[in-house]
């Protein structure tokens, strides 16, 4: 097995006594700021005027201007959106990046495609948290931590190994267990994953699903608690226990189904479909498109939203969610 590096491979030391500047304060930034603060770090914030400067400060954070926070930083964790960095780091960051300070990001896409290339005086490394933002934040308040990755792009101060640790054991990474990996290894699986499973494969088989039973005639309410709600519930018990865990939990008959029919919904076809997705991501199509795309004003990815959200999976969720106010205080 792998090597994994755990609350004891991973001594604070580096970072104590610096100043980390966690630029952003979205998903990901809230949730490492406010981890590694919690951890004993001394963290200020680098954002422009608006809606997260205001919440930032309402955390109890010293908030600068990208360019100030990182004047005073010694480590600067980008967590701007992926299509925003390479704008603010050759404006804000990089005239203000001197000597011997740490570069670091949570997704390797603009140093692994090219878009921001940093000075070789400086030390570059990437660790990302494999869980969204908010239960970065959650589930270290709880006592445990969300796993992650890190990597060294470059190590100008012979040190990056033991800073790059050291920020995964402030943000609770290391409780969970790190392991090491490339820009490329970190970039290409991210984006594979996100595509073809967790957020692309799963929302279109949720609504292919959906779609099934209500144009069968089933009512949509049924459908949208089958497909959608229930995933969650089957989710967790793999999250907890691998899939012969769930197994274990559902019925033989539901386990039967299981066997004799997920290979007629994932055929060889789609297996294959998946092979071609991740050579687009290894050739460089996939970010092409999108970085493209972003300099049109994203027309594709707007509209692609807007034909969602009025999909009826949603309309019915949002009537039926009403009413599941635990979940609605979220
Ligand atoms: P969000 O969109 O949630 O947050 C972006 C933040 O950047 C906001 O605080 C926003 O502030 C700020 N911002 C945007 N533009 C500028 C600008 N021009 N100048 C200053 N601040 C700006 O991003 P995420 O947290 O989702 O993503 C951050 C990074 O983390 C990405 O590299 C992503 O790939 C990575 N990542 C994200 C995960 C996630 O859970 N979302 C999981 C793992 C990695 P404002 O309110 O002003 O717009
Ligand atoms: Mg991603
Ligand atoms: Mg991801």
């Amino acid at each position: 097995m792998v090597k994994m590096y755990y609350d004891n491979d991973a001594s604070l030391d580096s970072l104590q006594g610096k100043t980390i500047a966690v630029i952003g304060y979205g998903s990901q930034g809230h949730g490492q700021a406010q981890n590694l603060r919690d951890s004993g770090l001394k963290v200020i914030i680098g954002l422009r005027k608006g809606k997260s400067w205001d919440t930032a400060v309402a955390d109890g954070f010293e908030v600068y201007s990208v360019a100030e926070a990182v004047q005073k930083a010694d480590f600067i964790q980008i967590l701007l959106p992926d299509e925003r960095q390479a704008q603010v780091y050759n404006d804000e960051i990089a005239p203000n990046l001197t000597e011997g300070k740490t570069l670091s990001f949570s997704h390797g896409f603009n140093i692994h495609f090219g878009q921001i290339v940093p000075p070789s005086n400086v030390d570059v490394m990437l660790v990302a948290p494999k869980g969204p933002g908010h239960l970065v934040r959650r589930v270290y308040t709880e006592g445990g931590g969300v796993p992650g990755l890190f990597a060294i792009h470059q190590d100008a101060t012979g040190k990056a190994r033991d800073i790059a640790l050291a920020y995964a054991n402030g943000i609770g990474a290391t409780r969970a267990g790190v392991l090491e990996t490339s820009f490329k290894e970190e970039t290409e699986t991210d984006l594979f994953g996100e595509q073809a499973v967790l957020c692309g494969g799963a929302s279109e088989l949720v609504k292919a699903g959906f779609d099934t039973l209500v144009e069968a005639g089933y009512q949509p309410e049924i459908a949208y608690f089958e497909c959608l709600h229930e995933l969650k519930l089957i989710v967790d018990l793999m999250y907890e226990a691998g899939i012969s865990g769930m197994r274990y939990s559902i019925s033989d008959t539901a386990q039967y189904g299981d066997h004799m029919i997920g290979r007629r919904i994932i055929t060889d076809e789609t297996r294959k479909e998946m092979k071609k997705v991740l050579k687009e991501i290894q050739e460089g199509e996939f970010a092409r498109n999108w970085i493209l795309e972003n300099q049109a004003n994203r027309p594709v990815f707007n509209a692609m939203a807007k034909n969602d959200e009025n999909h009826q999976i949603e309309q019915v969720g949002r009537e039926l969610r009403k009413m599941m106010t635990w979940i609605n205080k979220k």
